[in-house]
């Protein structure tokens, strides 16, 4: 018997549930899903899919794990969640432990937060609170990249890229935020300072109205999947000195060993004075973020007019959450991670090299356990995704990028399947 939906549990989809970014008129196709085990994906017709896309970065042990499994269930019968106002408990405090173990030294303080967008809130909110404590109130408004992305909820939305994020649609209710240019020096590229100069002319017009400075470091994904020079990114954090303004990471995206680095602000030796987490923290399983801060701002938002820090969502530090993380940040370092994401580098830079011959494609580049097709060309998603899935790989592109952030347990062969399929679909469009 199979547990994946039915004709008419797909019909009630269509009908009444948004799926991300989806039209209530035009539905798209979904693949129902019956189960997931290690990299593959079980759709209901008993067809098996490599899993290229990690359920977007997060489930990096891959599914079904028996060890995160075995922390859920451990942690269910305990409690699946308590309060966190006047109440605490282990897996908030030993999960918080690790991530300041785990994240660069400065980073001591953490809110643990219910997910990647709310972490992004958290941090825009600290460093409105730190300026207001330190006796600037004016510096409320933040510094941003274009082509970046930092999540859906408003705050958020008003530092992703403004043409991506359609600002426009939302202008009257956006907060208008300052926007550098993308940084052009590629991750291996040699760096030319004049690419940042545009970044210190806002820095030098705007000082007392800017509160921090908001970036992917190294990899920009969602708003393109591009990767920049770890010169760059120290250039931007000395800026950050100079100019007073505080420097937050969004690491949600390429925390956790993705970019090759634990963290990706790791390639260029800088710490944030603000970190986001995210996406791979609980290896996938559920929702949980955290935002880190260092310990001096974090004194100086407890010691401002409010006296406190004003958030506190209400399943906040979520235990299950928790457990999960924890054995999951666990997992990690027993794993040998670097030496996997290094073996899955190589892999994808083999796999997709094929792809550097075709017409329609405008570059290949991989960055740790993250491979990029750019086309020249949007791909039609509605043509493609079964394209991928009749020769077995879960493949998720958007507009001109083709694009594999797999689980970092895939085997070789695996791999080479997953981007074989990729490349041979390509060249179909070609
Ligand atoms: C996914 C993502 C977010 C938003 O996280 P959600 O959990 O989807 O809210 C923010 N920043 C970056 C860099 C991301 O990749």
């Amino acid at each position: 018997m199979t547990h994946g939906p039915n004709a008419e549990q797909l019909a009630f989809d269509s009908q009444h549930i948004w799926h991300p970014y989806s039209s209530m008129i035009n539905p798209p196709a979904m693949f129902p899903v019956e189960s997931a085990a290690g990299v593959r994906i079980r759709l209901s017709d008993g067809r098996e899919l490599i899993d290229g896309m990690a359920s977007w970065w997060s489930a990096v042990h891959g599914y079904n794990h028996p060890r995160l499994n075995a922390a859920a269930k451990d942690q269910i019968d305990r409690m699946s969640h308590v309060m966190f106002g006047g109440l605490t408990h282990s897996p908030a405090i030993e999960l918080s432990r690790k991530l300041v173990e785990m994240t660069p030294e400065p980073l001591q303080r953490v809110f643990i937060a219910d997910s990647g967008s709310v972490a992004v809130e958290v941090a825009l909110k600290m460093a409105i609170q730190y300026w207001h404590a330190r006796g600037k109130p004016g510096k409320q408004r933040m510094l941003s990249i274009r082509n970046g992305y930092h999540g859906d909820t408003f705050g958020a939305m008003s530092v992703c890229d403004p043409v991506n994020g359609m600002h426009e649609l939302f202008s009257g209710v956006l907060s208008t935020q300052l926007f550098a240019p993308r940084p052009e020096t590629g991750f291996d590229a040699t760096f030319d300072p004049s690419d940042i100069t545009a970044l210190e002319q806002l820095l030098v017009d705007h000082q007392d109205e800017i509160a921090a400075l908001i970036l992917e470091p190294i990899v920009q994904g969602a708003g393109g999947m591009r990767f920049y020079s770890p010169e760059w990114l120290r250039a931007a954090r000395s800026l950050c000195d100079r100019y007073e303004v505080l420097l937050i990471a969004d690491e949600i995206a390429t925390g956790f060993g993705r970019s090759g680095e634990l963290f990706a602000c790791n390639h260029a030796d800088i710490s944030p004075d603000i970190m986001c987490v995210g996406k791979a923290l609980t290896g996938g399983y559920m929702t949980l973020a955290a935002t880190l801060a260092t310990a001096e701002i974090a004194t100086a938002i407890s010691s401002g007019g409010a006296g406190c820090f004003m958030h506190g969502p209400t399943f906040m530090a979520n235990p299950l959450a928790c457990a999960v993380a924890l054995e999951s940040l666990t997992l990690l370092e027993e794993m040998n991670w670097q030496q996997q994401v290094r073996r899955l580098e190589a892999g994808l830079k083999q796999g997709l090299a094929p792809a550097r011959e075709l017409q329609s494609v405008a570059d290949v580049r991989v960055l740790g356990a993250i491979g990029v097709i750019e086309r020249h060309e949007p791909v039609n998603l509605a043509e493609v995704q079964p394209l991928f899935v009749e020769r077995g790989i879960w493949v998720r592109p958007f507009g001109k990028l083709v694009y594999v952030m797999p689980p970092y347990i895939m085997s070789d062969d695996d791999l080479a399947t997953l981007t074989g399929a990729m490349v041979d679909v390509i060249r179909l469009l070609d």
